[in-house]
């Protein structure tokens, strides 16, 4: 709004008031999407680079708005963040995941792990873990068989709570993994403190392993100190055989990328299990 009468302030332009109204547009928008039937869950293999099998799917929310087309998770999860939008749209993508998990399981194809991801705002609420155990329980998922993905950023928050509500989790016998691990504030002490069982070597290293000495560095790090902690090492972002090869040689257990798949809907998930299932 343009501030008037005193006059210092000149908060109008014309491109940030287009930014804006757009973000108020699809934040109106955003109330009513899942009862509406317009969220889906899409899901990413990951590959065990040991058996080159299909080891689990990360699912991957996506907005199919009757007007503007598919619209990208890093558009509207963070308005959904900027209120509790997020706390009821995380829900029921762990409750969707969770439900065609187990729906794959007992069609008797290869079982997989599913993970999800949890917003820093989710981490917050103090009913997570009930959350959680309810969907479990409601779907028939073994524990083992889900994984909830966290940014150390939202670990950050309040380190004690984060430290207790992992511990938690973990006691329900869920795996947890650190998302995007390498771009955080990633603070080595409290790692070790964190009940983790996986990091996720984030994809901005990935991509220029191959063209950049340092990103390859990086890598190379988060893999030996998963492999000294005992931890499960995934690289997401693959897109290349080169990459791969170079992961592969480092010892990294899990890669995640377009090279192997992009992100499909269940039906495509569906047909590519199968087709494991038969070999
Ligand atoms: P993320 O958790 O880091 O997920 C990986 C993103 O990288 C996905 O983007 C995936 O499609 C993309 N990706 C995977 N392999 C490749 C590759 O080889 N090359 C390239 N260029 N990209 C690749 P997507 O699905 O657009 O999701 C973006 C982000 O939105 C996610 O990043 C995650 O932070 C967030 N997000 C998605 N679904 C959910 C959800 O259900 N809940 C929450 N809280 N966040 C979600
Ligand atoms: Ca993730
Ligand atoms: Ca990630
Ligand atoms: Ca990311």
């Amino acid at each position: 709004a343009q501030q008037q009468g005193r006059g210092q302030y000149q908060f109008y332009s014309p491109e940030i008031s287009a930014q804006l109204q757009e973000r108020l547009a699809l934040e109106n928008e955003l109330y009513g999407a899942i009862e509406r039937g317009e969220m889906c869950v899409y899901y990413q293999p990951l590959i065990d680079l040991q058996t080159q099998q299909v080891i689990a799917l990360e699912a991957l929310v996506r907005w199919q708005h009757p007007t503007r087309g598919l619209v990208s998770p890093a558009k509207f999860i963070p308005i959904a963040e900027s209120n509790d939008l997020i706390q009821s749209l995380g829900e029921w993508v762990l409750r969707t995941a969770c439900a065609q998990t187990r729906a794959w399981q007992l069609a008797g194809l290869h079982p997989v792990r599913i993970s999800v991801n949890l917003s820093a705002r989710q981490f917050e609420q103090p009913n997570l873990v009930d959350i959680v155990k309810q969907i479990l329980e409601e779907t028939e998922l073994a524990a083992p068989y889900l994984e909830l993905e966290v940014t150390e950023s939202a670990l950050m928050v309040d380190i004690e709570q984060s430290i207790e509500i992992l511990g938690q989790l973990r006691d329900l016998g869920i795996v947890l993994a650190l998302d995007d691990f390498g771009t955080g504030y990633s603070s080595l002490n409290y790692l070790t403190r964190f009940p983790v069982n996986m990091l996720k070597i984030d994809r901005s290293f990935v991509q220029d392993i191959m063209s950049n000495p340092n990103s390859a560095a990086v890598t190379d790090a988060i893999i030996a100190l998963s492999q000294s902690l005992c931890l499960t090492v995934t690289a997401e972002g693959i897109e290349t055989q080169e990459q791969l090869d170079y992961l592969q040689s480092r010892g990294c257990h899990e890669a995640q990328g377009f090279y192997f798949s992009r992100p499909a809907p269940a039906a495509m998930i569906t047909e590519m299990l199968k087709n494991k299932s038969q070999k």
